[in-house]
């Protein structure tokens, strides 16, 4: 299709597909968050429809409503009603973008997890294409947006975003890709139960690491030109994904007051030299100087420190997991997957 165009592959290590995703018919559920998109329901089912069918699978989709109040509730529960594959879960009010992909999460049954959105941006003809890397053995595979139709100022934002995430992320984190993709049913499990609440998905993707790569997928306009979540919405998503994934603007105020202490060091030699050996000193100034840059230092430390302590307390309250096991060998434990 002209729509997408697939570049290079980011990952280059070899390695042997577990049989069991080669042989036999996968159950791959799609989950797709709505928020008041009525107006395309139809033609997305189809369009999903048309990408899935013939391909060696079985399929789900999984629309979660959130919030809807535009009738995009009824529309789907018509089209669960005339169609098996279509499962609906409505929320009882509009609980963002991110919690409705975390619903979606919980409620897939499938072998492996598609996550993309409802308003035709995310292209359906990619899906056979995650699967088959899925296949192949990878257990995350993510689009990558070849280029943006949204304004210069958006995209120039979305830009400045991710160079700066992966500059101070502490684990990497892919440039340009959003929540669309797939995720194998053990790497959706083990995001799903990660505890924390303010959730940046593509974050937590790469945080749990397993087989990742990415596929360039190209993104179309939104059919409406109408962004449901709003520019303050995407500012939230961004202060998320940077606090959640990085303690450098905590950490950074350790090296203002190394910073800090320099100056106070190198002005209290100035002033009391001035003071001691020469007469060019005014009365006052020097204990000015000291106490200024010296207060100034202190406050720099001392929220460094206290910084420190935030650190550990947001890690600890968090409760990330401290590993996550892919497979293990001649090792009793449940809940690993049988090594390939
Ligand atoms: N969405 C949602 N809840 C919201 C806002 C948006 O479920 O509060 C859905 C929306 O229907 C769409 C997807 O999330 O399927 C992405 O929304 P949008 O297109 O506004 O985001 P963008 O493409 O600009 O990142
Ligand atoms: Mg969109």
């Amino acid at each position: 299709s002209l729509l997408i165009a697939f570049g290079p592959v980011m990952t280059t290590d070899q390695f042997t597909a577990p049989t069991s995703r080669r042989t036999h018919r996968p159950l791959i559920s799609i989950v797709l968050p709505v928020y008041n998109e009525r107006s395309v329901l139809e033609t997305l089912h189809v369009s999903i429809l048309r990408a899935v069918e013939g391909y060696n699978m079985d399929y789900e989709m999984i629309f979660v409503d959130d919030g809807s109040s535009d009738g995009s509730s009824e529309v789907l529960d018509r089209m669960a009603g005339k169609d098996p594959h279509v499962r609906v879960v409505h929320f009882a009010r509009n609980f963002g973008h991110q919690a409705a992909v975390q619903a979606g999460l919980e409620h897939a049954r499938g072998d492996a997890v598609v996550l993309m959105d409802s308003d035709m941006q995310d292209a359906p003809e990619a899906i056979p294409r995650f699967v088959d890397q899925w296949r192949e053995g990878y257990d995350v595979v993510y689009a990558i947006r070849a280029d943006r139709k949204e304004s210069r100022l958006k995209r120039m934002a979305f830009a400045a975003f991710y160079r700066t995430l992966s500059r101070i992320a502490s684990t990497p984190i892919p440039q340009d890709a959003g929540n669309f993709g797939l995720v194998d049913r053990r790497v959706a499990r083990q995001i799903a139960e990660l505890q924390e609440r303010d959730r940046y998905f593509p974050g937590l993707r790469s945080w749990v690491g397993y087989r990742q790569i990415g596929i360039v997928v190209e993104r179309a306009a939104r059919y409406d030109g109408q962004p449901r979540v709003s520019f303050w919405g995407l500012c939230r998503l961004a202060k998320t994904a940077i606090f959640s994934f990085s303690s450098f603007p905590l950490s950074v105020f350790g090296v203002i007051g190394m910073l800090a202490l320099g100056i106070f060091t190198a002005l209290a030699s100035f002033s009391l030299f001035c003071k001691l050996f020469t007469n060019l000193a005014i009365p006052g100034w020097t204990s000015h100087i000291l106490s200024a840059s010296f207060f100034g230092a202190l406050n720099a430390l001392g929220i460094s420190i206290l910084g420190e302590y935030v650190i550990r307390i947001y890690d600890q309250v968090r409760g990330r997991p401290i590993f996550v096991v892919d497979s293990t060998r001649n090792v009793e434990d449940e809940t690993a997957a049988p090594a390939a």
